[in-house]
């Protein structure tokens, strides 16, 4: 099954609901990184969040990041999305290994640690808009809950799950996100945390051979869900040998001369896709001199 989002509305429109199949874009994310299993799952769980999230923005220079900033051992994990639903993302630290939680699942708050969740929409204004909470658990579909609620003021159902295979290669991902519409009726709310009640987890649909149609059939059952639309997604990385120059120039002239005065090659990896750009020392120069033009 290719990748992809579908969307729909339930309930008169009193809901609005998102899935998504992600399992070859977060395999693409795992190879690209070489990241252990619960730095997968983490960074899984975020990829397709934003996937669905990139799929809601309206215009076409839309642009939304993610940010996990936590004390645990993953350090802070990061995810960018466009309108088109093309994501790319990177941990901190992609081979952090740390025990399993006692039931056998990945521990994925514990690779995270406390601290905050950032939402960064870029549509193109002066500025961005930022809202930022605090973790609420970690394990990231329950944050995103959260800073829905707080920060944004729509009342959501957030699930996502990444599930590995025995050789560190992903099995299945994806996930939901389901909004409760401001005129939506206690009924209906009932009716919704009834339903999420009854549902099992997002992996074992997915690994059951759900689609993300089947997955809000599930979530939704009862309440005349009417599908809406389909959008592929897939890692995507718009990185450019101009963008890494831009990353060096950044670095200041004082690190530039020092690179320069070193003689050597100066190689520069793209932290989203770990592609590495290779600058000679003439190039260095010439970016030192366009930095003191500027
Ligand atoms: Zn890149």
């Amino acid at each position: 099954m290719k990748d992809y989002i579908v969307s729909a509305t339930a309930a008169g429109a009193q809901i609005r609901a998102f899935a998504c199949t992600t399992r070859e874009l977060v395999e693409e994310c795992r190879s690209r990184h070489n990241s252990s299993p619960v730095i997968t799952a983490a960074l899984g769980r975020l990829l397709s969040a934003g996937a669905m999230m990139g799929s809601m923005m309206k215009g076409e220079d839309d642009k939304l990041t993610l940010k996990i900033s936590g004390n645990g051992p993953a350090g802070s994990l990061i995810v960018t999305v466009d309108s088109l639903a093309r994501v790319k993302g990177y941990a901190a630290n992609p081979a952090v290994v740390i025990p399993a939680k006692p039931n056998g699942k990945l521990d994925v708050s514990g690779a995270v640690g406390n601290g905050t969740l950032t939402v960064i929409r870029d549509m193109g204004l002066k500025d961005p808009y930022v809202g930022t909470v605090d973790l609420q658990t970690g394990e990231i579909a329950e944050d995103l809950t959260y800073y829905y609620a707080v920060s944004e003021q729509v009342p959501s159902a957030v699930g996502l799950g990444v599930l590995m295979n025995k050789d560190n290669t992903v099995n299945c991902a994806g996930g939901f996100i389901v909004q409760l519409m401001p005129f939506a009726s206690d009924e209906i709310i009932e009716k919704l945390e009834e339903n999420l009640k009854g549902i099992s987890s997002v992996t074992s649909m997915l690994s059951g051979g759900d689609t993300p149609e089947e997955l809000l059939g599930k979530v939704l059952a009862g309440m005349d869900i009417e599908f809406t639309g389909t959008m592929p997604t897939e890692y995507h990385c718009d990185c450019s040998r101009e963008r890494l120059e831009q990353v060096l120039i950044s670095l200041g002239r004082e690190e530039l001369q020092s690179m320069i005065d070193d003689g050597k090659e100066v190689e520069v990896g793209c932290q989203f896709c770990n592609t590495k750009y290779v600058f000679q020392v003439d190039e260095l120069k010439s970016l030192l001199r366009k930095s003191t033009r500027d």
